[in-house]
């Protein structure tokens, strides 16, 4: 008896002393507990034509903050209305700590989740968050994640050309540059498969302008990566994206005709509405496929993973959440033996670029990176951006995402007007149909 009160005694002040010294704990081993103290939405031109918004949270430490990208070409001010007036006054005062606490409880907040917005939203905010680790730890963020894997990131240019001798022109010009990938079009999206305007039957009284046509399009396209190939030959590793422009048995017959072409991939061959198709693709051809530029929630890229219907996927880091959820589909990746080619686009920023960088290299499940280049005015606005040199991309190896954003220059560069609220840029078939981009 005595032994056993003893006991409860015991225990009962072991766990007191434990929880007392819990409350009285910093938030990690020997580092003072942050908070955050406030939230700033940046946005700047880049002094080009972008349309950027960036995320800066400020923690209680003097001088420690972290920038995440919020950049949405298309939805712009939806993103920034709702950063400002719906994160930041939920955001301030919590722990820049609990990354994943704060980054499922943001997601779960807004009830209705996922969508493009919300996801931009919750990028931004982890980015920064990861920024703000990394530098507690004064460490890059590749190095929370586990470490180096490889010792650069592979890129894949893009090329194009209105004809195949062009192209081929190109290609061979990229590859005396260092690049081994090369992403190879015929002029626009849906280039190769448009009728010119003013041509052909149309209706009486319609639109007039350029036309895309499913079945040109995969004769075309394939025979001009015949004409390619037969030109550079087999060493470059060639991809194609098709931008979601074909309709199911177009999209298989088109892979189809691509696989002695033997293509790295080819690129959304199939709109987001469409992805069970992907189960017929794979029964006539072995063309890799990569997959889903347009994602935004797990339920469009799960299962395709799991029943190993894609061979990459292609979302944007910001457009499925940030570094959390994209290093979670990398996991996936791996474990089903798929690849990441991280999506970038002449619209992205630098900061989601390196977001992308720190799990691209250390994760192995990456298989290729999308390039994205600047102009030297951007290396100015946000120093630190990542360098692309010989087809590598390269960050700079410094605490957290390693990029800093100068607030008196972005001011100085403002954010352009969007011309008719920013819309993306539709192409239309004969009869005027809108055709899926
Ligand atoms: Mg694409």
């Amino acid at each position: 008896m005595a032994a056993r009160v003893f006991t409860e005694y015991t225990f009962s002040m072991n766990r007191r002393t434990l929880l007392q010294s819990l409350w009285a704990a910093p938030a990690l081993a020997g580092l003072p507990k942050l908070t955050i103290k406030d939230v700033k939405v940046i946005t700047t031109s880049g002094g080009a034509r972008y349309r950027w918004a960036f995320l800066k949270i400020i923690t209680s430490e003097p001088g420690l903050y972290g920038i995440g990208s919020a950049n949405n070409l298309f939805q712009t001010d939806a993103v920034i209305a709702a950063l400002q007036s719906h994160l930041r006054p939920w955001l301030i005062g919590k722990d820049p700590d609990q990354i994943e606490d704060l980054w499922q409880s943001s997601h779960l907040k807004t009830y209705w989740r996922n969508g493009p917005v919300n996801n931009n939203v919750l990028a931004a905010m982890d980015m920064a968050l990861w920024d703000i680790k990394g530098k507690r730890a004064g460490m890059p963020v590749y190095e929370l994640l586990g470490g180096k894997v490889r010792d650069a990131v592979p890129c894949y240019d893009h090329v194009g050309g209105a004809d195949a001798s062009a192209a081929a022109a190109a290609v061979q010009k990229s590859m005396a540059s260092g690049y081994r990938h090369i992403r190879v079009q015929f002029g626009a999206y849906g280039g190769g498969g448009f009728i010119p305007a003013g041509q052909g039957s149309r209706p009486e009284g319609g639109r007039t302008g350029q036309a895309f046509d499913e079945e040109v399009y995969v004769e075309r396209v394939s025979k001009n990566f015949e004409q390619v190939r037969a030109k550079v030959g087999f060493e470059p590793k060639l991809c194609h994206d098709v931008h979601s422009h074909l309709s199911g048995m177009n999209a298989a017959e088109f892979c189809r005709r691509m696989q002695p072409l033997q293509m790295f991939f080819v690129e959304d061959v199939l709109a987001p509405e469409q992805l069970d198709w992907y189960k017929e693709i794979r029964k006539v051809c072995t063309t890799p496929q990569a997959v889903g530029e347009l994602f935004t929630h797990p339920f469009e890229y799960y299962p395709l993973i799991s029943q190993r219907l894609i061979d990459f996927v292609r979302c944007r880091v910001s457009s499925i959440g940030g570094i959390t959820p994209a290093k979670k589909i990398a996991t996936m990746c791996e474990v089903f033996g798929c690849k990441t080619a991280f999506q970038e686009g002449g619209d992205n920023d630098p900061v989601n670029q390196l977001a992308a960088y720190h799990v691209d290299i250390s994760s192995p499940a990456f298989g290729i990176q999308e390039e994205n280049h600047f102009p030297a005015s951007v290396y100015d606005v946000l120093p630190g951006t990542a360098e692309i040199r010989k087809g590598y991309l390269y960050g700079n190896g410094k605490p957290g995402l390693g990029i800093d954003i100068n607030e008196e220059l972005a001011a100085k560069y403002p954010m352009p007007e969007a011309r008719d609220g920013g819309p993306y840029r539709l192409d239309r078939a004969m009869d005027g149909t809108v055709v899926k981009p």
